[in-house]
């Protein structure tokens, strides 16, 4: 018998969660023997489908083979980098003024968007600070508050107005421990894409409470024919603002791990901010040189045909879902405007037994063998999330399911 006492983990560890793997940790085997369809998926890669463009995976093939590359990175990036994702930004930002306010110097890489969010996020807020928050939201923004004792508070956004936030709502939550205000936008969960009006909106309210604003941009390239884009980084104002970005989603290489961080700061009041990002970059010694370069090589060289033809795609999943707007079926939504999900609103009052996210989506995969998100997951209640990227025919298989299972189970 070994004397040596049992190893506890840290509570900054135990604070860290992961809902998704805890979900899938207590899924119960499925009692239907059709194959498993899972609308749940947040990788744009799993079928085939989708594809990262020729040119990135060429430009990285030839630096690995170069070796010139294997060194130690600085830890903000390479200036090449940096350059280039500041380049690449201008883009989204109309007018020549605007341009200038994004400086390669403010600009970090990461190791994925997430880790920009991580940076973000623990550069800014202490424990027992909160951040107001968006929800429907990305689950790794409340991950990333509990681990570092930060309270994600989460004001609604509104499912009739295109998911545009209740600022009304989110004035209320404002006390002396909000240090700043998340989004996405293009969004996930949501599908939605906002109009600069909206986007105006939300910074004339971190104008009017001195907040500083984080937006997750990482949908930049990906709304639908006929939506335009708007970044937080095309407007005049001093609000200091944090534009996250990578190659995950558009490029197709989640694996990759390649993400960036932009500080719009015009007025300099958020040097200190920048400075912590960078400080707590080091933890991970910056991210890989070989991501990096690929970037420096082929980031403003990605054809819009490959960027267009991601985009046909997930217009194509997403138009599957309209089937279930045919039917009496309890389950309505905004057509998505962007993005790679749908979220369904679930009526309760026309199941006879279904009463809840969880029920929804517990009894869909025990029955169905289909599986989407609970709302709750992402700190709302009366919705799921479903995917608009996987291959058309497989959407319409699962819709079929879906359709069948809610007749079963009405009033
Ligand atoms: C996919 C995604 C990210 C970042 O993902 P990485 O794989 O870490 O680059 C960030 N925000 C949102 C909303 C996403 O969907």
């Amino acid at each position: 018998m070994s004397s040596f006492p049992e190893v506890h983990a840290s509570k900054h560890a135990q604070r860290t969660l992961q809902p998704l793997t805890e979900l899938t940790d207590k899924m119960k085997p499925s009692h239907s023997t059709k194959p498993l369809i899972k609308l749940s998926m947040g990788d744009p890669t799993a079928d085939g489908n989708l594809v990262a463009p020729q040119i990135l995976v060429d430009e990285m093939v030839d630096i690995v083979k170069s070796k010139d590359f294997n060194g130690y990175p600085p830890v903000a990036g390479f200036n090449d980098a940096r350059q280039v994702v500041a380049e690449y930004w201008k883009k989204f930002c109309g007018t020549p003024g605007r341009k200038d306010q994004i400086h390669w110097r403010n600009v970090l890489l990461t190791s994925g968007g997430s880790h920009a969010i991580m940076l973000a996020i623990s550069a800014l807020c202490n424990e027992g600070d909160n951040l107001l928050v968006g929800a429907p939201a990305f689950p790794h923004y409340k991950t990333v508050c509990d681990s570092y004792g930060v309270e994600c508070r989460y004001f609604p956004l509104d499912a009739a107005r295109n998911w545009e936030a209740d600022l009304d709502a989110a004035a209320k939550l404002v006390d002396s421990k909000t240090r700043g205000v998340l989004f996405v936008n293009p969004s996930n969960p949501c599908g939605s894409n906002y109009s600069r009006a909206h986007v105006g909106e939300i910074i004339e309210f971190c104008e009017k409470h001195h907040l500083p604003l984080i937006s997750d941009e990482i949908y930049a390239e990906l709304v639908f024919k006929d939506e335009v884009f708007t970044s937080i980084a095309d407007f005049d104002t001093d609000v200091p603002r944090v534009v996250l970005g990578g190659s995950a989603k558009h490029a197709v290489t989640p694996g990759w791990r390649i993400g960036w961080l932009i500080l719009v700061d015009r007025k300099e009041v958020a040097t200190a901010w920048m400075k912590g990002m960078d400080r707590l970059a080091q933890l991970l010694t910056g991210s890989n040189s070989i991501g990096q370069m690929s970037l420096v090589r082929a980031l403003t060289k990605i054809p819009q045909d490959h960027v267009d033809s991601v985009i046909a795609q997930l217009e194509e999943g997403a138009k599957v879902y309209n089937r279930l707007l045919k039917h009496d079926i309890g389950l309505s939504f905004d057509a998505p405007r962007a993005s790679m999900f749908i979220m369904l609103k679930v009526d309760f009052n026309y199941f006879k037994d279904i009463a809840t996210d969880m029920d929804f989506y517990e009894k869909l995969l025990d029955e169905e063998n289909v599986q989407v998100l609970p709302g709750e997951i992402f700190g709302v209640h009366g919705f799921v999330r479903a995917t608009t990227s996987r291959p058309a025919r497989i959407v319409n298989e699962a819709v079929d399911r879906i359709i069948e299972f809610c007749e079963r189970h009405k009033k």
